[in-house]
């Protein structure tokens, strides 16, 4: 302001001057135009010197310039200084962090709003068989071409990491997690888990195998304690109660074994292939003659059908799915209750099978482990009820592999409601045949 109200000074002096003068000769319009001319030729000066500092040495120190021109020069050599400073602070950043970056042993790569490979790390190079010299600006799904991919990259939901092999080498696995950031623009960070993955195939060969095994010497016992049991009359009576024993354990282990292996059975592939039409009216009335003959019709069952709509899937696991939620239903529930089988419409076109009792419910607290294996919230009453421990982990598994999921509520004493909610591309409206077939009541729950 202080540098402007002088150069309104300058201007006035210079006209009254000039003016003046030219009124002395006689002459004072000239005058007045002469001093005008000045004031303008100065302001002119000051432009081409400003002019010639930044398009020519913008780098160097400014020209020395009188009044609001020399404020001018000053604040725009500050102002650049500044920027100076903060370009070179964000360049030392980019590069720090472009350095931890190439020191990583995951893979990152940067793309633009478009899609387009911006920048990337060496282990990428590795991993992924991008190369600097011709990538750069290519459109990802150019390079990573697998369909599982381009699917995941185009749905926008990156809250799971996808699993796939390197596309360049066949031995990798690979994690990949897309993160969205700044301007529409995309984090791809890629982790070999080759390791993980083999020690977890170990773990469920392991599994897979230990029950294998112990399948032939259980039926083995099985059936000599059933020869002798016929003939239990003929055994003193400790005996008869130690034979009757042996014969629940074995039955429980047998029971075991069988959800081991379909558990095994379950987890080796991660989508069924199987695209059965599943009607659910003759698939919940068959489940719930079942869950009668179990509950020896101690329990009211009911069924609710508003969903017109089939499921496209596996009907032998679907089947074992709903079982052991409505089996489990009656077993942790007292004779009297109510247990409802639900199917109908849910949110966003999807449909929900709802399994509701209304016993005693659970804690919330154990709700969000209550799909791991063994995971009980009263061992001795789910033993006694002869549980297995893993009934809700398959329920778990046969959901994953149809893109359903699981959601539980409850409280306690307010019952329980296991819903599972299958998306709108797993239903179809053509009903197929209707399912009568029963499931068979492991021994072990029969006997209450
Ligand atoms: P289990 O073979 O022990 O029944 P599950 O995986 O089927 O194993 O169930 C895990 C635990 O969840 C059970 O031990 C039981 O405590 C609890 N649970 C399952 N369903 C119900 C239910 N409808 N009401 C109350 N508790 C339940």
């Amino acid at each position: 302001m202080y540098y402007w109200t002088n150069e309104l000074w300058r201007l006035a002096y210079l006209i009254i001057g000039m003016g003046g003068l030219g009124w002395l000769i006689g002459l004072p319009g000239w005058g007045l135009a002469a001093g005008l001319a000045l004031f303008i030729a100065i302001h002119i000066r000051h432009l081409r010197q400003l002019y010639a500092w930044l398009y020519q040495n913008p780098h160097q120190e400014p020209p020395a310039g009188t009044g609001v021109w020399g404020d001018l020069f000053d604040r725009l050599y500050r102002y650049q200084k500044a920027q100076h400073k903060a370009q070179s602070r964000l360049r030392d950043v980019i590069r720090r962090v472009q350095e931890s970056a190439e020191a990583m042993r995951d893979s990152v790569v940067m793309l633009d709003r478009r899609g387009n490979l911006d920048w990337w790390n060496s282990a990428a190079e590795y991993m992924l068989g991008l190369k600097s010299s011709q990538d750069r600006g290519q459109h990802v799904t150019n390079l990573l071409r697998d369909p599982q991919f381009i699917a995941y990259f185009e749905a926008r939901d990156y809250r799971e990491p996808l699993i796939l092999a390197s596309p360049v080498r066949g031995d990798l696995v690979l994690q990949f997690q897309l993160t969205l950031f700044g301007d529409d623009e995309r984090l791809i960070l890629v982790r070999d888990i080759t390791r993980l993955q083999r020690l977890e195939q170990m773990r469920q060969d392991f599994v897979a195998n230990v029950s294998h095994e112990l399948k032939t010497p259980l039926t083995v016992l099985v059936g000599y304690l059933e020869t002798y049991s016929e003939h239990a009359e003929q055994l003193p009576p400790r005996w008869q109660r130690g034979l009757q024993q042996m014969q629940e354990q074995t039955l429980r282990m047998q029971n075991l074994v069988t959800d081991l292996l379909l558990l095994s059975r379950l987890e080796t592939d991660h989508r069924t292939q199987q695209t059965t039409k599943i009607a659910l009216p003759g698939l919940l009335e068959s489940i719930r003659r079942d869950a009668e003959t179990l509950s020896d019709n101690s329990h009211t069952l009911r069924l609710e059908i508003e969903e017109p709509r089939a499921i496209v899937g596996a009907e032998q696991e679907i089947r074992s799915a709903i079982s052991n939620l409505v089996f489990n239903a009656v077993r942790y529930t007292t004779p009297g209750s109510t247990v409802t089988l639900r199917w109908h419409p849910w949110r966003t076109g999807s449909a929900a099978l709802e399994v509701i009792d209304d016993g005693e419910g659970i804690d919330p607290v154990h709700i969000p482990r209550l799909t791991e294996r063994f995971y009980r919230v009263d061992k001795g009453r789910s033993t006694a009820t002869g549980g297995t421990g893993l009934g809700l982990a398959i329920v778990k598994h046969v959901l994953l592999r149809h893109d359903a999921h699981l959601e539980i509520e409850s409280r306690l004493g307010q019952g329980a409601l296991f819903r599972c909610v299958f998306p709108a591309a797993r239903l179809t409206q053509a009903a197929g045949d209707i399912s009568q077939e029963s499931t068979p009541i492991p021994d072990s729950l029969r006997r209450r």
